[in-house]
């Protein structure tokens, strides 16, 4: 069945009029939504800690930043816009507590709601209203007149009224122009960890990696073998994102093409879909949120354990070199 979409004229900026809306958190999203929703008219207070750099981004955008238990006390929609990892315990050490019956919950990632981390009072809804895109197209669009889509979903408590609020608040970061999609939490979470897992983070990198190994463990060149299996994935990648695999194909050469269709079904066979449909039944079951919620309760150890050793990989080395090579690039190093 087609998803349900929503536009501008199915939202209502006038149902946030006399509405405080607390923007928890100033990073990636928070100061897209928190400035989107100001140039449209809304009264937002901002929470940041303190000392860091995005409380003084957020002071130099025009806000007094207060803790997130002051914002909670004063807004009505209070929209929890921090770090996934740290929002259980901001929620049960500041927002819980001071939250009032009819205030609204709003967040853009299902997570922490779909896997019971917020014990919510029955007096408070919860919505999500997630933008499709990260935080700084979220305001690009915005201010270039256009707007990224969104994701809707109604939580615990949610109903017709706090359907329109929620449509409200997305025509109020742009995103009623670009289109709503109607979702589930369950919907919304399960699949977007499925395709970071699967596909986007874990699957690339997995992949790219094992073809970069095995041309240099055959004697080849790191050099070739970074350009070959890393580099050149973002112009496929862009193909792709224009106009699909079949424009991708397309433009590539014929070889490339026929490589494709006779070679692609042996890297990704039926043993790693199988694979695939355990590692999306360990997220639908909590299995996965367990995991990577223990994981953070005991200071991360393996998480960060990985990290290091997945930036002492071969192809991160030969890569920092090459990349200063190319100036367009505009190359990053964490
Ligand atoms: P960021 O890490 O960019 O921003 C979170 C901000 O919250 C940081 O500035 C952080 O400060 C601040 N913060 C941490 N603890 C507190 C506290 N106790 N009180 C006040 N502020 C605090 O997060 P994102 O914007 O990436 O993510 C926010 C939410 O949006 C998440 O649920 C995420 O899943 C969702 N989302 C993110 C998208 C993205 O592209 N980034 C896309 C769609 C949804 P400090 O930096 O000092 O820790
Ligand atoms: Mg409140």
């Amino acid at each position: 069945m087609p998803a349900k979409i929503y536009y501008d004229k199915d939202a209502d900026l006038a149902l946030l009029k006399d509405k405080t809306i607390a923007i928890l958190g100033y990073g990636s999203q928070g100061h897209g939504q928190a400035q989107n929703l100001r140039d449209s008219g809304c009264n937002v207070l901002v929470a940041e800690l303190p000392g860091t750099p995005n409380y003084e981004q957020s002071l130099s955008d025009g806000f007094k930043p207060v803790s997130a238990k002051e914002a909670t006390k004063k807004g009505d929609i209070v929209t929890i816009l921090l770090p996934d990892e740290v929002q259980a315990d901001v929620f049960r050490s500041q927002i819980r507590e001071n939250l009032s019956p009819g205030n609204m919950l709003i967040c853009s990632h299902g997570f922490n709601v779909h896997f019971g981390q917020f014990d919510i009072p029955r007096s408070v809804a919860v919505v999500l209203v997630a933008p499709k895109g990260p935080g700084h197209l979220v305001r690009k669009e915005f201010v270039d007149g256009r707007g990224v889509p969104c994701l809707i979903a109604l939580g615990e408590g949610a109903g017709e009224k706090q359907k329109a609020l929620g449509l409200a608040y997305a025509k109020g970061i742009g995103g009623t122009r670009a289109g709503v999609i109607e979702t589930t939490f369950a919907e919304e979470t399960e699949t977007d960890l499925f395709g970071e897992q699967v596909v986007l983070c874990g699957g690339l990198t997995a992949l790219v990696k094992a073809g970069y190994e095995t041309l240099v463990e055959a004697g080849y060149q790191p050099e070739m073998a970074y350009f070959e299996c890393m580099h050149e994935v973002k112009l496929i990648v862009d193909l792709m994102y224009q106009g699909g695999m079949s424009y991708m194909r397309y433009s590539i050469s014929n070889t490339a093409e026929y490589g494709d269709y006779t070679r692609g079904g042996r890297i990704i066979t039926d043993q790693t879909k199988a694979e695939m449909k355990r590692i999306l039944a360990e997220i639908q079951d909590g299995r996965f949120a367990r995991e990577w919620i223990l994981e953070n309760k005991a200071n991360a150890p393996a998480f960060k354990a990985m990290r290091r050793r997945e930036r002492a990989h071969g192809i991160e080395q030969i890569g920092r070199g090459l990349r200063r090579l190319m100036s367009w690039i505009d190359a990053k190093e964490v």
